[in-house]
């Protein structure tokens, strides 16, 4: 008998999602902005004291939205890991900056804080600095640097909502966030971002850019009598079906996190030893930091080793995956390059594969995936 095949992400209906579409629609208005999108704002701001905060249609887009706001053009620097997702460099790189890539800290994917100092120059207009797997980057060290060079800090918090740094909530540290909300993530739309504004410097045109370059938002508020074409912009702004969806998994939050968490614990509770004993790295969560249950995964020693494992898992039906390959050797990238060797970087590329983690795995699921990881690298 073939075991039941385990995906490594599955979409799902916490409770209320369908519920609040079908109200979005019987309100007579399903464009952006309407009564939800309202809702998982005020639900942001009021829980995480993020300033202000804009739906958006893709992590992607809050990032453009960052790009566009700091007037990034060509012939500034921006720093950005090089083991992220394309998102964080290409917001960047389309409005003509320079990208430095920064290299992963060894006991954790996200960038380097020693490093960093070196890649700063008179040019460097921000830093953006991924939380990976929701986890926080020592971010004391990167806002002091960042202060005293008068370069702004850019937190693409994708996957962090709910996490936390020193008790400062993810996404309230740096001057503008941005959030994601694709069916991968622990809150999910389908798609759908969010940016969070913690400099209110950014407020007023961060509403005109998401509205094609109007001030639209300001008409609708009654703020002004008549709209039109005050800057650049696009449409950055999600339907109210996107809000309807994400709003239903907001509410239930806690209890979606608790149990991401504790699957992410009944992972950590069977691998660590084992894995340990041969050299595997598991997730290591900083003092300063917490874990949001956003992603499990393992650091193998070498590349065939996790070759081996992947195909181990899939001939059980399991379905692990690696993760982001190196951006500053990719081949849009590699030839601009300046040649430093990341090290770290290449590591996390070639070594680390996440295993499968959402809200309907089931405990038995986790004890099957991690027994035949367990018996496939430690075997005979
Ligand atoms: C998922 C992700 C993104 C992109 O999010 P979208 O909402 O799909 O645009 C960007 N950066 C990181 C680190 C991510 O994990």
């Amino acid at each position: 008998m073939t075991p039941t095949p385990i995906p490594f992400n599955k979409p799902y209906l916490h409770g209320r999602e369908l519920v609040y579409i079908a109200q979005a629609v019987a309100s007579g208005k399903i464009s952006g902005d309407g009564v939800f999108t309202q809702k998982c704002h005020r639900f942001f701001e009021e829980r995480y004291g993020f300033r202000k905060t804009l739906m958006t249609t893709s992590c992607t887009d809050a990032l453009e939205m960052c790009a566009l706001l700091l007037d990034v053009r060509e012939g500034d620097e921006v720093i950005v890991p090089s083991f992220t997702f394309v998102s964080s460099a290409n917001a960047f790189a389309l409005r003509g900056a320079k990208i430095v890539f920064a290299d992963s800290a060894a006991d954790n994917p996200n960038l380097d804080v020693d490093t960093l100092a070196a890649l700063i120059t008179p040019r460097t207009r921000a830093i953006v600095v991924v939380h990976y797997a929701g986890v926080a980057c020592d971010m004391d060290p990167i806002l002091a640097l960042a202060a005293r060079h008068g370069i702004v800090v850019v937190e693409d918090a994708a996957q962090a909502i709910d996490s936390f740094y020193k008790g400062r909530p993810l996404g309230s540290l740096g001057a503008l966030a941005a959030f994601s909300f694709h069916e991968t993530k622990n809150v999910i739309a389908g798609e759908g971002g969010l940016l969070a504004l913690n400099d209110m410097r950014y407020a007023d045109r961060a509403e005109v850019i998401r509205e094609k370059g109007t001030n639209r938002s300001a008409f609708f508020r009654g703020d002004i009598d008549k709209y039109g074409w005050v800057d650049i912009g696009s449409s950055f702004l999600p339907s109210d079906i996107i809000s309807a969806y994400l709003f239903a998994q907001l509410e239930n939050l806690d209890a979606i996190q608790a149990r991401r968490k504790a699957l992410w614990q009944r992972y950590h509770d069977r691998l660590a030893e084992p894995l340990a004993a041969i050299g595997i790295g598991l997730p290591s969560i900083p003092a300063y930091a917490t874990n949001n249950g956003h992603m499990f995964y393992l650091v193998c020693n070498h590349l065939e080793q996790r070759t081996g494992l992947i195909s181990a898992l899939r001939a059980e039906g399991i379905h692990a995956v690696f993760h982001y390959q190196s951006l500053h050797e990719s081949p849009f990238f590699k030839a601009r390059h300046d040649g430093r060797p990341l090290p770290q970087t290449t590591r996390y590329a070639d070594c680390l594969v996440r295993l499968p983690l959402y809200y309907e795995l089931a405990d038995v699921d986790v004890d099957r995936i991690s027994d035949t990881i367990v018996r496939h690298l430690t075997g005979p």
